[in-house]
Order: C-alpha cells, then structure tokens, then sequence
C-alpha cells in the first residue's frame, strides 16, 4: 500500500514537472527535434495540366423561348390532370342520390409513372413543339393526362371509358389564333413525318391512311400512321369537362411505341396502377 502510493505521488511530480516547461524551453525543444527536407519541385513544374476553360453557351431551359420559338417548349409538366376537388359533383345518370367527384388533381397525383419516371409519350411532345416552332402560335393543351376519376368526371360515356388519356399516350389541344383552321395544323402534323428524322422516307410512317369516322366518335374521318391517330373534334363534338371551350380541337393518340415497337392500348392496370397517389 505505502509502496504503490509512492509510486502515485512520483507520477504527479513527473506530470507536474513536464507541464512547467518555459514557453522558451518548449521551444528550444521543438528546434531541437525539427527535422529539414528539400524541396526540389521547380515553381514551374506542373503534375496535372489543366486546360484554358472555354465559354460555353448555357442550354435554355424548357420555360425559356427558344431560338426557333417565341414559345416556351411544350414538356410533360403540360399534361398534368386537370381535376380539382373544388369542382361541383355530377349526378350519376340511371342512379339517383349518387354522384361523380373529380380528383384532386395535380397536387394530389403524379402523370404516369414508367421506369421510376413521370412520362408521357414523347412523339407528343415532338409534334406540338413542331406546330408550335412552325406556326409561330401558341399550342393550348386542353387535356393531356386524366387520371381514371378525371377522366369519368369530365366524360361518364361509356366510348370514354378506355381512354388513351389515362396512359399518357393522348392530347387533346388547339392553336391559338388558328382555333378555326385545324385541318392546317392536321396537314403540318402529317409533314413532320415526311421531313423529319427518323420518320422520313419510311413509308409507314410517311403514309396516313383515313379511318371509318362510323369507327370513332367524330365525323371527320381520322388520318392515321404507324405512330399516331389525329381526330378532329369539330365544335359540336367532343364537349366534355376539359373541352368547354367553343373552338374545334385535336386529338392526337399514340398507336405505337416508336422504341419499344410496342402497340399502345389501354389497359386498366396501366390506367389505375401506373401512377402515384400523394
Ligand atoms: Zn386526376
């Protein structure tokens, strides 16, 4: 016992002996145990070469005009469901005391989802920005994704009921300032397949062929390609919730998947589950 408290009291002389070196002692000290190196690297010597920088011209964003148009770019964001809770209920045809509500629209559900990714087929894309850039009007999308609830409360019919609209493969839209000369627009529409990659000089695509207009729900017989389905809506036609405008419209529908040759058609697991609910 009186041997390891000597040894207690010889380590607290020995602490307090080290910590009472002078601030010039400690110096002396660290000189003492400096070590000396030589640099040999010339200021001039360069390990990495790093080039000059080169200005580059920023992209534009999609809500910028661009160059070719005075128009922001048509994206997907255009396409979001145009429901709102705020909207009055319907009376249910043959049930009485019952009603149709809309959907919460956009805030409280995505587009269609594939791969992970908001996505609407993008030759629709490619085709108002094309009448966009070409007429120098404004494209005004009336209807582009409906959610299944959107979609019976803007049109309860039972030829509506497999929309391609609730699968991102469907727009409905009109010029602005060209709101009665849609037969110009459908014309443009079938020239971007004549002039435009990867579309021209492949027949199926150059080529729109007429459909019975006793097959669809329009008078005016719908042209049709490989890729796409164009309709015209006449003024007295078409007239749903999203369409109460007085102006004919368009409805351009996607046939087939340009990349994955895959024929589009509606399916109730693609309507109901491909999107995400907030
Ligand atoms: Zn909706």
């Amino acid at each position: 016992m009186i041997k390891s408290l000597s040894c207690f009291v010889g380590i607290c002389v020995l602490l307090s002996a080290c910590s009472g070196f002078e601030p010039s002692q400690q110096g002396e000290i660290r000189r003492q145990n400096a070590q000396k190196e030589t640099i040999y690297r010339s200021h001039k010597d360069q390990n990495y070469v790093i080039d000059a920088p080169i200005h580059r011209v920023r992209e534009g964003y999609p809500w910028e005009p661009s160059a070719l148009s005075k128009f922001p770019k048509v994206t997907k964001e255009f396409f979001r469901c145009k429901g709102n809770e705020s909207h009055s209920p319907h009376p249910k045809e043959n049930s009485p005391g019952e009603f149709i509500h809309d959907c919460g629209g956009l805030l409280k559900h995505s587009l269609p989802v594939r791969s992970g990714k908001e996505f609407v087929y993008p030759i629709l894309l490619d085709l108002l920005n094309y009448v966009q850039t070409k007429t120098s009007h404004r494209v005004v999308i009336t209807c582009g994704h409906r959610c299944p609830t959107h979609n019976t409360y803007a049109d309860s019919t039972a030829f509506n009921q497999s929309s391609k609209h609730m699968i991102g493969a469907e727009v409905d839209f009109y010029v602005e300032g060209m709101e009665l000369q849609p037969e110009k627009i459908v014309d443009l529409l079938i020239g971007y397949f004549k002039e435009t990659a990867p579309y021209a000089g492949v027949k199926d695509y150059e080529k729109f062929l007429r459909l019975e207009s006793s097959l669809t729900n329009v008078l005016t017989p719908p042209w049709y390609n490989k890729e796409i389905l164009l309709k015209i809506y006449q003024k007295n036609e078409g007239r749903d919730v999203d369409n109460k405008h007085a102006n004919p419209y368009i409805s351009l529908q996607v046939r087939n998947d340009r990349d994955t040759k895959e024929k589009i058609v509606y399916t109730w697991d693609k309507a109901f589950k491909g999107f995400l609910r907030y």
